[in-house]
């Protein structure tokens, strides 16, 4: 292809997403990502962030990053198993498995490459994955690069699994098999149901993987879903990452320390790109210590996640059937979503829309991310937008 044609190529594609109404623009946010963000010079509340806890603008954060960042410099300098391991690694992934209850962690630069990094460490050709069909892009992509046979199960259906795990243990192609879940589904805001796939697990001799993304600081007193079920000891990788509730940027797993040790042989993240900046390490750590010392700021994510649930089901709002702060809005038609969510923004709230293909054909929704930074008045306010909107639209 020439470059020429590849242009044209591009262009005939991204024109054909343009119309179908599925390119997503990108609007810079000009300053902290907080509970009001200010896009365009306009002041909006933030409905759209995975900052559950507000840290991403905590003081503590910011001073922890900024006194790292004077003693080891911007940068880490190297991959991990170079010199790139500098001992606040070493002390944020003693913390990780402290916060996780397990004997170790390792740490990645990423929740998305380390479910690459993860899945693909350990699993090869002649293994099996059964994942569930909602889990996110991430652990489907670790699970391609891993070349196992991936077997999908119906979103969180418990029959499915039990009868897909033991066809591909009876079927006796495979040396492992592994289940992999979300621990809570981003989309929905549903919770993984653990106890049971630990049971399937233990029966048909599973290895459990469970990313925790949406979890780790808002389920389990803060150390996410598995630890909210109790089950700490049974899950074999327990994947999160540090830029959601945490605020920072970063990924990791926790589990036995075999496991870790060979993962920090094995997974090609760890051993060929670089390390985490310090600064961020050191923000890490401290929102850990944060997050082990107190359950204030949990208390107030769900505090406000159970107020704006509250205020848009009276309403009339279809909000799905959420266990968790993820807040859907259901419109259904795709056109209809974008277009609320076009004036919710110019009311005031930003609050993305999510339509198909990330979520299934006449789901499309607004989802909203309500934090422990959001104070009632926003909250209120937001609500008082989307009745606004909701009548205008003949959504409500
Ligand atoms: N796993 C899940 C379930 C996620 O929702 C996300 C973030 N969207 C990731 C992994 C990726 O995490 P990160 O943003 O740290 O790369």
């Amino acid at each position: 292809m020439t470059s020429e044609s590849l242009n044209q190529f591009l262009t005939d594609n991204l024109n054909d997403l343009k119309d179908k109404g599925l390119y997503n623009v990108i609007d810079p946010v000009e300053g902290p990502n907080g509970p009001v963000i200010t896009i365009a010079g306009r002041e909006l509340i933030n409905l759209s962030s995975n900052n559950y806890l507000g840290l991403a603008t905590d003081r503590r954060l910011i001073d922890a990053c900024i006194e790292a960042t004077k003693k080891y410099g911007v940068g880490a300098g190297a991959v991990r198993t170079i010199n790139g391991t500098l001992d606040i690694h070493v002390k944020l992934e003693e913390k990780l498995a402290e916060f996780k209850h397990t004997e170790a962690a390792i740490a990645y630069q990423s929740g998305f490459n380390c479910n690459m990094a993860a899945i693909s460490g350990v699993m090869d050709k002649n293994d099996a994955i059964l994942s569930d069909e909602l889990n996110h892009a991430s652990i489907i992509d670790g699970c391609r690069l891993s070349k196992a046979k991936i077997i999908p199960f119906i979103h969180s259906d418990m029959e499915d699994l039990r009868s897909k795990a033991r066809q591909a243990k009876e079927s006796g192609l495979y040396n492992k098999v592994m289940v992999i879940t979300d621990g809570v589904f981003s989309m929905d805001g549903d919770i993984a149901k653990l106890p049971e796939i630990v049971e399937i697990a233990e029966e048909f001799d599973l290895i459990t993987y469970v990313d925790d993304a949406h979890g780790s600081g808002v389920l389990g007193n803060g150390a996410g879903t598995v630890k909210h079920f109790g089950l700490s000891d049974k899950v074999d990788f327990q994947i999160g990452t540090l830029s959601k509730a945490i605020g920072v940027v970063g990924g990791y797993v926790a589990g036995k320390k075999d496991l870790i040790d060979w993962l920090k042989v094995r997974s090609r993240p760890f051993l060929f790109s670089t390390a985490v900046t310090p600064g961020a390490v050191a923000s890490s750590i401290e929102a850990i210590d944060i997050l082990m010392n107190s359950s204030e700021l949990q208390n107030k994510l769900w505090e406000n996640s159970a107020y704006l649930k509250k205020g848009l089901k009276e309403l009339g709002f279809d909000i799905g059937e959420s266990e968790t702060p993820i807040t859907p809005c259901i419109i259904g038609d795709e056109a209809k979503t974008q277009q609320f969510s076009k004036r919710l923004n110019e009311e005031g709230v930003y609050a993305k829309s999510i339509v198909f293909p990330t979520v299934p054909r006449g789901t499309g929704r607004v989802r909203n991310m309500p934090t422990a930074a959001h104070t009632k008045e926003m909250l209120d306010r937001a609500i008082a937008i989307y009745e606004k909107v909701g009548k205008e639209m003949s959504i409500i």
